[in-house]
């Protein structure tokens, strides 16, 4: 399975500079790590991956049947930011995504997690789910704590849940979040089948009203990681490491339309 968790940092204005690299500030060794777990997505792929959906599916597209996307990812302008996919299929440019077709359920952690948690998760699964036109559907709450890199790698909800450094190491330090997702198929058809959200929950602890569209921006960033967004170099848009936008910018919204436009 392929496990992308990046870590995410807080913003350069409040804090120091992160001494890990992967992320709004803290990016962590993503590329290091990405093609041994790539042996590892291929051979687990042919195990695990071929849920009887998939082959039916494809059969019915086949056909001619490929009407039971749930949404329609938004047209959106082409070419004016910039945005990257955290894998793309082998031998070509389509990005790995969540199939369009079902409805990817979330579950969230509340153990921790900020007085407002229910507002911060509704709104950044509504604003993903219009930029991508995938639909996100909360199934509850659960007290999974979600997974180091390499858990199973099987179709289950999204888990969202704050943790501290403690629990995820990778939130040491300046490291907001974490975000991604977990694909299984066959290569070429490699697809997401769950994700998880960890934020920091001291930080979030500490945020008061004033910091309320920065929290939101956090979750936001997160999800983009998980629907298959990954960092750019761009202040303008929020899959930037240090995310000095609230919102999602336009290079963002053109690569979440993508990614929410694959084949089912
Ligand atoms: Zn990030």
């Amino acid at each position: 399975m392929i496990d992308q968790d990046h870590p995410d940092g807080r913003s350069g204005s409040e804090t120091s500079p992160p001494s890990s690299s992967l992320s709004d500030s803290g990016r962590r060794s993503h590329g290091a790590l990405l093609p041994g777990l790539l042996v590892i997505a291929v051979l687990l792929g042919g195990v695990v991956a071929l849920d009887p959906d998939n082959s039916f599916r494809t059969i019915r597209r086949l056909a001619g049947f490929d009407n039971d996307r749930l949404g329609v990812a938004p047209t959106v302008s082409q070419g004016v930011g910039t945005y990257a996919f955290m894998r793309t299929q082998r031998g070509s440019d389509v990005p790995v995504a969540f199939t369009p077709c079902r409805p990817i359920e979330v579950v969230v952690n509340p153990d921790g997690a900020p007085a407002n948690y229910d507002e911060l998760v509704d709104t950044g699964l509504a604003r993903t789910g219009a930029a991508t036109g995938l639909k996100f559907v909360r199934v509850g709450l659960t007290d999974d704590r979600g997974t180091p890199r390499g858990g199973l790698a099987r179709r289950r909800p999204v888990l969202i849940a704050w943790a501290t450094p403690e629990e995820f190491p990778e939130l040491a330090g300046a490291v907001a979040g974490i975000g991604g997702s977990t694909a299984v198929g066959t290569p070429g058809r490699l697809r997401y089948v769950t994700g998880q959200v960890i934020l920091d929950r001291d930080l979030f602890a500490s945020f008061g009203p004033r910091d309320a569209e920065y929290a939101q921006a956090i979750v936001d960033h997160e999800l983009g990681h998980v629907v298959g967004l990954d960092h750019v170099d761009d202040p303008g848009e929020l899959m930037y490491e240090y995310t000095e936008r609230t919102t999602y910018g336009p290079g963002d919204r053109e690569g979440l339309a993508k990614l929410g436009s694959v084949d089912c």
